[in-house]
């Protein structure tokens, strides 16, 4: 049996679509090319990108007043297309940021160089929350206390912070925020199509592939139509929303392999039973998990409770001088990638779409085991 891995990302992808791959890697349904090997121009490919983009929209039930755009650079380019794209949309140039740990705070900062970037709420100083110190960076601002500007040209947020392991519980209306013209731009690399997504309640949102969705060269942007067209003169060409939505995706040469392979994860999620089948899994998964470490006094989570990822669950050893001794035996256990990031140490375990309820029992009698070894 292949061991589990519960990488942050890259990170697992189906079993199935991995099998799928291999199967038609020299032979594309008999057309005599790889995927790799064919002009993204072509019938083979234009099929490619159409399902993968009907399939998308099937599954999220994308509105059609919305764009879906395939895109490179990642996420981390995205801290600087999204400004780049949306800022001008309003005069005074200005956005507005939640802090909330590393990606954000990171978004952040990449948005000072295009306008005027302020915080509409941060994390970064320590609260009690139901009794509990929360450390910066451990919780979740609740909507209610976020700040943005009326004038702002859109608020961003990152809905699950892969690294310390928080998410969104539930994305505001901006109108709620007193800010009804401030459309939410959601960075939700980690946990695009774990849940569904709320459309009338945001304005864009876009993720690396490689977390959820596919191999790591796709970003996949959703956006709405009216949001596009105020490009600042400095934004790239090809990194212009205009300019790829009027291309299909196709104002350069795509990345056609991580589109392809995006795709065939996204027809695997219609066969599990679509996005409201697989969130309930990951419910499932993420209370499994969850549970077990609280009953624990060898484990500890410090994340805020309502502020807990379903996906990245990150966890420390009450004994930190076990830490090599837990990794090294995961791994021969079968359970691979569990280092925590090196900001926040300890151990992590992403449990993402692909990592079935069969993993977390599987890393669930691995931590018990341990602790019963050496607690
Ligand atoms: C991984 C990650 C990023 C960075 O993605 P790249 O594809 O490496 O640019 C940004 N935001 C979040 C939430 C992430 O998980």
């Amino acid at each position: 049996m292949r061991p589990w891995n519960f990488s942050a990302g890259p990170s697992a992808l189906p079993l199935e679509v991995l099998q799928q791959a291999a199967a038609e890697l020299t032979d594309w349904h008999g057309c005599g090319m790889s995927v790799m090997e064919m002009s993204h121009r072509g019938v083979q490919f234009t099929q490619i990108r159409d399902e993968a983009v009907a399939d998308l929209r099937s599954l999220l039930s994308i509105p059609d007043e919305f764009e879906v755009l395939f895109m490179q650079g990642g996420a981390t380019a995205e801290n600087a297309i999204v400004p780049l794209n949306l800022i001008g949309r309003r005069s005074a140039g200005k956005a507005d940021y939640v802090l909330t740990g590393i990606w954000s705070n990171k978004s952040y900062a990449e948005a000072q160089r295009y306008g005027d970037i302020a915080v509409a709420a941060t994390s970064g100083q320590e609260k009690v929350i139901d009794g509990v110190a929360q450390a910066p960076w451990t919780w979740y601002p609740d909507a209610g206390e976020w700040k943005p500007r009326r004038d702002a040209a859109y608020l961003h947020i990152c809905g699950n912070e892969t690294i310390g392991g928080l998410e969104c519980a539930a994305w505001p209306s901006m109108a709620s925020l007193g800010a009804p013209d401030v459309p939410l731009v959601v960075d939700v690399s980690s946990h695009f199509l774990s849940r569904p997504i709320d459309f009338s309640k945001v304005g864009m949102v876009y993720a690396g592939a490689q977390k959820n969705a596919g191999p790591a060269g796709v970003t996949v942007v959703i956006v709405r139509k009216d949001l596009i067209g105020h490009a600042l003169p400095a934004c790239p060409s090809a990194f212009n929303y205009s300019n790829v939505a009027a291309a299909g995706s196709m104002f350069n040469t795509p990345p056609t392999f991580a589109i392809y392979i995006a795709g065939l994860v996204f027809k695997w999620l219609r066969r599990q039973g679509g996005i409201e089948a697989i969130e309930q899994a990951n419910i499932a998964k993420a209370k499994a998990l969850y549970s077990f470490l609280d009953q624990s006094g060898f484990y500890v989570s410090r994340v805020q409770r309502s502020a807990r990822s379903r996906m990245n669950v990150p966890f420390f050893l009450r004994d930190e001088s076990l830490n090599a001794r837990f990794l090294e035996e995961a791994q021969a256990a079968g359970l691979l990638q569990l280092r925590g990031h090196k900001s926040v140490g300890g151990m992590r375990a992403s449990i993402y779409n692909a990592v079935p309820m069969e993993a977390v029992q599987a890393l669930i009698n691995y931590l018990q085991d341990f602790e019963r070894r050496h607690g």
